[in-house]
């Protein structure tokens, strides 16, 4: 049985899982548990603040379905949503330049099946 130690949040002494070791700061109590994970949760939030944003801005831009066999690439990208979102200029910019990107790669691969 490892050493006890007192809890981060409780401050109530407890043997840590011998799974987790030395690691272990806080008790197993739920309501100490929950709290261990509100304030990973706000130290993860705190490095990287556009996370949450991100993650809902990228769902929506991605089009449902997308990806599969037989994908065009440029069809997986909702446009319309992106062109509401960044503007027209940043819009046409990126989905031109994933076409010039695809013409390349397509005429690479092809160049090494000759
Ligand atoms: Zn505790």
């Amino acid at each position: 049985m490892l050493k006890a130690r007192p809890c981060l949040i409780c401050r109530k002494w407890f043997h840590p899982d011998r799974m987790v070791g030395e690691r272990q700061r806080v008790c197993g109590a739920p309501s100490c548990q929950k709290e261990r994970h509100r304030r990973a949760c706000a130290r993860f939030h705190d490095r990287d603040p556009d996370y949450d944003r991100h993650t809902r801005f990228t769902a929506k831009l991605v089009q449902v379905g997308a990806g599969g066999k037989g994908t065009v690439p440029a069809e997986a990208i909702d446009w319309r949503y992106a062109r509401k979102v960044v503007g027209l200029e940043i819009s046409a910019l990126v989905e031109e330049s994933g076409k010039v990107l695809l013409r390349q790669a397509r005429d690479a691969v092809l160049v090494q099946l000759k």
